[in-house]
């Protein structure tokens, strides 16, 4: 018990960020971070006469990020809305969109956020379990009269739902928001940020943090109906307007506008999700089918509690998860193709040591 913290929040159990030890040096496979650096005009753009900027307050408005975003993506500015990481968005959005009656509906097994935020505000919530072969059932979503949020591709699975079964949610909970996590979409999933302009209740959320290399910047981006852009933007300026700092939204600037290259690096991480996925298959670990810069995976014989220990103390970090329907998996973040090797070198000694 704290002597000061308000009641309500007394019994909330925080996030738990992936570990960041700076004990020794080791190949960081466990928070979904790019192996490949910002381009060359985002560290230039970081460079600039920006830095004495910074005696300024920021942009609220974020006039110029979001005409390159809408550009890009070929929507108008007011259907964007950019916020300091996905999680501010996500955040946000339930503060905004559940509530008085309105409960929340996520996955069981998802980004761990979603239950936190849910009991931050006090909600009612549902979490919907996922199917025996870690799939979410679209059909379970219909009809619920919730606010949805669902990470398409999913974490930590990295398995996808088609665009038509968004439709058919987005349909049949036409009073209510769909928010659709779109932080890993860029490895090889469809977004359905186009379906902005039919259907109203639609959030589609999306990030710099993970295709874009710029987690440390804190930047996320979220497409919507105007209505629901300003929505979220009467939070943002009843917290704190100036939540996008300088140096970031030229950052972020820059990136768009190098996109090729950002797009580039995504090629070349699902290929190595490839090679990543056929070297644990031949050393026996079942690996679900992923479109993230992540794959799931566990061992036919090591426990993955056993396996995320051997190789931490072996100088590897890979995410592992306590809950009890995924104790036996290992997360592991697509690093660059060396890294990946190293890895799999790795956990070759593991699994010798244990025979
Ligand atoms: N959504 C999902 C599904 C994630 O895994 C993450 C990263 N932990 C986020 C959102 C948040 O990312 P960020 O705040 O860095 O944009």
């Amino acid at each position: 018990m704290s002597r000061f913290l308000n009641e309500k929040y007394q019994k909330l159990e925080a996030y738990t960020p992936g570990e960041q030890p700076r004990d020794m040096k080791y190949i960081k496979l466990n928070t979904n971070e790019s192996p490949y650096p910002p381009s060359q005009g985002v560290l230039d753009a970081v460079n600039s006469i920006e830095a004495a900027n910074l005696r300024l307050y920021s942009d609220p408005e974020c006039k110029n990020l979001k005409k390159a975003i809408a550009e890009l993506y070929g929507v108008e500015t007011d259907n964007i809305y950019l916020s300091n990481g996905s999680d501010d968005i996500l955040n946000f959005s339930f503060m905004a969109f559940a509530g008085n009656g309105v409960k929340a509906a996520f996955p069981e097994i998802s980004y761990g956020f979603y239950k936190v935020y849910a009991e931050l505000y006090g909600l009612d919530y549902v979490k919907i379990p996922l199917t025996e072969d870690f799939s979410v059932n679209p059909q379970d979503y219909n009809s619920l009269n919730c606010f949805i949020v669902i990470a398409n591709p999913n974490a930590p699975t990295g398995k996808t739902i088609s665009k038509d079964d968004i439709i058919g949610i987005l349909e049949s909970n036409p009073y209510n928001v769909v928010l659709i996590d779109e932080a890993y979409v860029d490895f090889g999933g469809e977004s359905v940020y186009p379906l902005i302009k039919e259907y109203k209740n639609l959030l589609v959320v999306q990030t710099f943090s993970k295709s874009r290399s710029m987690a440390g910047a804190r930047l996320g981006f979220a497409f919507g109906d105007k209505e629901l852009i300003s929505d979220l933007n009467k939070i943002k300026y009843s917290t704190n307007p100036y939540n996008i700092n300088r140096l970031t939204l030229v950052a972020g600037e820059a990136a768009i506008k190098e996109n090729e290259y950002y797009m580039e690096n995504c090629k070349k991480i699902i290929a190595t999700r490839d090679y990543t996925v056929e070297e644990l298959k031949k050393l026996s670990f079942d690996v679900i089918d992923s479109k993230a810069n992540f794959v799931f995976a566990k061992n036919c014989t090591v426990s993955g509690q056993y396996l995320y220990e051997s190789l931490k103390s072996k100088g590897i970090l890979v995410r592992h998860f306590s809950d009890e329907k995924i104790k036996d998996y290992i997360r592991i973040t697509i690093g660059a193709r060396e890294e990946m090797e190293a890895f799999i070198a790795t956990v070759k000694t593991v699994l010798e040591e244990v025979k």
